[in-house]
């Protein structure tokens, strides 16, 4: 925004993003990609974070593969790196083919039809999806033939893990179906694993890896678990501190009763920020290492929690929100995936390097 005042608001809500962590997170999943290189799933807006600091922080590191879903993602980071080490995940589209012509950021190839418009439209350079089981996009083993791939000047040749973060024999039998479709398909690279298929071992490496959740600090398996730094923190300021009476309940549907007089402090912080109702009454705060526990539900932009340990807390005193990823999933039921990518539009986001 152009306006003047917009620049001059403080938002009572903030993301501290903690850019060394980002990077170190990195540089940990490429130390344990072993030989292959690593990339960077930067789609939605870097998991919520903001695509464009993450991407300059890991270009600056040596990154030189990031992966968006969508067109406008590509656009949104275009002058920050060369196009072709941009992929877009979603492939081409008829809507999207003119904008990815003049882009030069890199299409991943899905299905016949888009490889037919790539091909008609002299496209260039491309990255393929094989569907070795997960059965969203890409092409199956029934549809591969040589003509298909005739004139196509394939860089990355993929597939996606679909279980990665399971022991389950899924994750072997779409290593072994993925060996067997590229073999018979030109290509530069061979790329297969997110941030879980790295923990798998160097069977799932190839060529590249393109981590997503683990960068930004989510452990989807207990081999990352001493690698992988906390990268957001949320905070919230305080809007007002009263003493509730002993037997009065708190806020929509009354969920908590006061059992004694408490002291509640009111946050600038709900669910339409992400803080998601399922965080009503089992959420954390903390002010100076003293935790302040959530009570009564969350609301679209409130919550209530527990200062009584806190004597002289106030308004505007900014509170810390318990959201390391895997704790915060645990705790609430809800995906580290979805804790991420749901932080809303209303944080400042402050990158902390
Ligand atoms: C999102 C995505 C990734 C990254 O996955 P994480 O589980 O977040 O590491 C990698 N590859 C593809 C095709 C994706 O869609």
């Amino acid at each position: 925004m152009t306006n003047n005042l917009s620049d001059k608001i403080t938002a009572p809500v903030r993301l501290k993003i903690d850019g060394e962590a980002l990077v170190s997170n990195w540089r940990a999943l490429s130390n344990a990609s072993g030989k292959a290189s690593t990339g960077a799933a930067v789609k939605a807006d870097g998991y919520g974070l903001g695509a464009r600091e993450v991407v300059k922080r890991l270009s600056d590191a040596g990154c030189q593969d990031f992966f968006v879903a969508h067109w406008a993602e590509a656009v949104a980071i275009a002058d920050l790196v060369p196009a072709e080490q941009i992929s877009v995940l979603n492939g081409v589209t008829k809507d999207d083919l003119s904008v990815a012509l003049s882009l030069g950021a890199r299409p991943v190839l899905n299905n016949t039809a888009q490889i037919m418009r790539w091909k008609a439209a002299g496209g260039g350079r491309c990255h393929v999806m094989l569907d070795s089981g997960i059965n969203r996009l890409g092409l199956g083993p029934e549809q591969i033939s040589t003509e298909l791939f005739d004139g196509l000047d394939i860089d990355i040749l993929m597939s996606h893990l679909a279980s990665a973060d399971e022991d389950v024999p899924q994750n072997a039998a779409q290593l072994a179906l993925f060996r067997l479709m590229q073999a018979n398909i030109v290509h530069q690279r061979l790329s297969l694993a997110n941030s879980a298929g790295i923990a798998l071992g160097s069977d799932h490496h190839f060529d590249l890896t393109r981590p997503g959740l683990s960068l930004y600090g989510g452990v989807p398996r207990a081999e990352l678990k001493n690698t992988i730094k906390q990268v957001v923190q949320i905070e919230a300021q305080i809007l007002q501190v009263r003493e509730v009476q002993a037997g009065q309940h708190l806020g929509y549907n009354a969920t908590f009763k006061c059992l004694k007089n408490t002291q509640i402090a009111t946050i600038a912080i709900g669910y339409a920020d992400g803080y998601l109702r399922a965080f009503s009454n089992i959420g954390c705060c903390r002010y100076k290492e003293i935790e302040l526990p959530v009570i009564g539900r969350v609301s679209m932009d409130l919550v209530t929690i527990d200062v009584s340990d806190c004597a002289n807390i106030s308004e505007g005193a900014w509170v810390e929100i318990d959201y390391n990823l895997p704790q915060a999933a645990a705790v609430s039921g809800i995906s580290q995936y979805e804790l991420l990518t749901g932080l809303g539009r209303r944080f400042d986001r402050v990158f902390v390097d």
